[in-house]
């Protein structure tokens, strides 16, 4: 049904006001100068540097690329100014059980041949007896693990061009370099604390924000990025939190930078723990490290000490604690208030997803911008999206913890044990059976992710996929090896990290 115009509330968008200036309100400061200030639109952040961001928040995905590249901010700029390194994966250590390393690469496995699935005949060789990792049919994962990269090459026919990456950097230059680009494009920064909310009687939209100094700023369209305070969706509309804690009991973690004790190596580190886990993100200048617990399987001061006796460096600063809950907004879009970044949920940042969600939420409003005034059909859209999102992704990460057969703690019992949601627990019954993997939705990991996490885990399904038998076993083993040897002698080639961040002149 096409909704006329007697469905939109308010008028058109001319004052928009960005509350919070941590990477979510610089990111949306940054794309609305970018794209919706022509001339008939003021934007405004109100940040407070008393409170501070939240200061970490350092590894990505590969979709950042294309967040900088809708900037036109050059690459070797972007990583000079932020001390970035480039991420090609995550290499996750005792998860599985203690003494298990995988890795789980951005990227594909291998190729697939006569259309059948290349992880389909991996899993036959694997039951035929051939032990060997799938990792070695991935080019971002044996370039990872010879501490080399090398950018995707335009010639499509290079394995290179099969390298997917991502970006390590320091959360709060990257806040500096996007707060420039913004003030330079017309934003409007106000230094204050925001102390009170205004609504309209009427519909309950929010009017203005009142600023300790007593300033009043009034707008049309607002955007919550005030962090876990959730100011506007929270306080000010009570927008209700679902609380996804019984799968991701994760609360708690301590983080601390510490000095390169080597040349960095392009992926994060992923070490579980007794109640948790431990990243490891290697910058130019420092490595960041911090230790992601659940408070109700340690104490404090046992999860800090942990972290301490499991550094590679020296501190650069005390630890700090950061106190979380799993879950989300229901409604991440309500009234005039769009939140994006913390205020509006927190996955743990086991894959690096939370940044992704923010600058999925700025590429949602876009699409669905109520330049005329709110239209309840827009915003419902924005709110389902949104949801599927963190749905997807809460999964994926709840299969890490689920997956494990660790049993040497109580946490480990618990997430072992625990029930999980239907959706989940469908793909994991898929590939169980015969290694199937469908991406539904518009899903953020795809088969070689869920690939990697099952076989990292121990996962390996009964059988494989049938069709695969109607290739010749021979035929197909020197393909694989003829995979497993290109990518060997691509990556032995490739230039080591460091020296392709210096080669390019992205070393700052
Ligand atoms: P914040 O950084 O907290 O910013 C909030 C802003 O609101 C600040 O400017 C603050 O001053 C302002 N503010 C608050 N109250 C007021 C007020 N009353 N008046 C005025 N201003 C106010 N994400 C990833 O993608 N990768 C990672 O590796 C990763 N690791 C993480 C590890 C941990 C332990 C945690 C907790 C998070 C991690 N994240 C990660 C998430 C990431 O840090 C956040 O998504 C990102 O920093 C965005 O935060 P934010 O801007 O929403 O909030």
């Amino acid at each position: 049904m096409i909704k006329n115009d007697s469905s939109f509330i308010g008028s058109a968008i001319k004052d928009i006001v960005i509350v919070g200036g941590g990477t979510a309100g610089w990111m949306a400061a940054a794309a609305f100068s970018r794209f919706l200030d022509n001339g008939n639109r003021n934007i405004t952040l109100v940040e407070s540097e008393e409170i501070g961001t939240v200061g970490v928040g350092e590894a990505t995905i590969p979709a950042i690329i294309n967040f900088n590249k809708m900037l036109e901010i050059s690459e070797n700029d972007f990583l000079r100014a932020t001390q970035g390194t480039f991420k090609l994966g995550i290499e996750f250590v005792n998860w599985g059980q203690v003494g298990d390393s995988y890795f789980h690469p951005f990227g594909n496995y291998g190729q697939d041949l006569h259309g059948i699935n290349f992880h389909q005949l991996y899993l036959r060789e694997h039951a035929l007896g051939d032990k060997r990792s799938i990792s070695q049919y991935c080019m971002s994962a044996m370039a990872a693990q010879n501490g080399r990269f090398g950018r995707a090459s335009a010639n499509a026919r290079s394995p290179v061009s099969e390298i997917f990456y991502a970006y390590h950097f320091d959360a709060s230059l990257y806040a500096k370099m996007l707060r420039e680009y913004a003030e330079n494009n017309k934003v409007n920064r106000q230094e204050g604390r925001v102390v009170d909310v205004v609504r309209h009687a009427e519909n309950g939209f929010v009017e203005s924000v009142i600023l300790d100094d007593g300033r009043k700023i009034s707008g049309d369209l607002f955007i919550d990025c005030s962090g876990f305070r959730a100011l506007l969706i929270g306080d000010a509309l009570g927008e209700e939190y679902e609380d996804w804690s019984k799968w991701l009991p994760v609360d708690r973690a301590f983080a601390v930078p510490t000095t390169n004790i080597m040349s960095p190596v392009p992926f994060t580190r992923s070490t579980a723990h007794e109640a948790g886990w431990q990243w490891r993100i290697p910058l130019q200048h420092r490595t960041g490290n911090g230790h992601v617990y659940s408070s109700k399987f340690i104490p404090d001061d046992v999860a800090q000490q942990i972290l301490m006796s499991n550094l590679e460096g020296e501190p650069l600063a005390a630890p700090k604690q950061l106190r979380f809950t799993t879950g989300r907004r229901k409604n991440s879009w309500s009234h005039n208030v769009v939140a994006l970044g913390l205020s509006g949920g927190f996955l743990e940042p086991l894959e690096s997803t939370s940044i992704h969600l923010i600058q999925n939420g700025i590429a949602r409003l876009f699409a669905l911008f109520p330049d005329k005034g709110f239209n309840p059909i827009e915003r419902e859209e924005y709110n389902k999206g949104m949801s599927e999102l963190y749905e997807d992704i809460r999964d994926f990460i709840i299969l890490h913890y689920h997956a494990t057969q660790r049993e040497d703690s109580e946490f480990w019992r618990y997430v072992k044990n625990m029930s999980i949601p239907t959706s989940l627990e469908r793909k994991m019954d898929l590939f169980k059976s015969r290694g199937r993997v469908f991406r539904e939705n518009a899903e953020l990991f795809g088969l070689p992710s869920w690939v990697a996490v099952m076989l990292g885990q121990n996962i390996w399904p009964y059988g494989w996929d049938t069709l695969a038998d109607a290739l010749d076993e021979g035929r197909v083993r020197d393909a694989m090896r003829q995979m497993r040897d290109v990518y060997a002698a691509t990556a032995q080639a490739l230039p080591t990290h460091e020296e392709f961040i210096k080669m390019s002149g992205a070393w700052a």
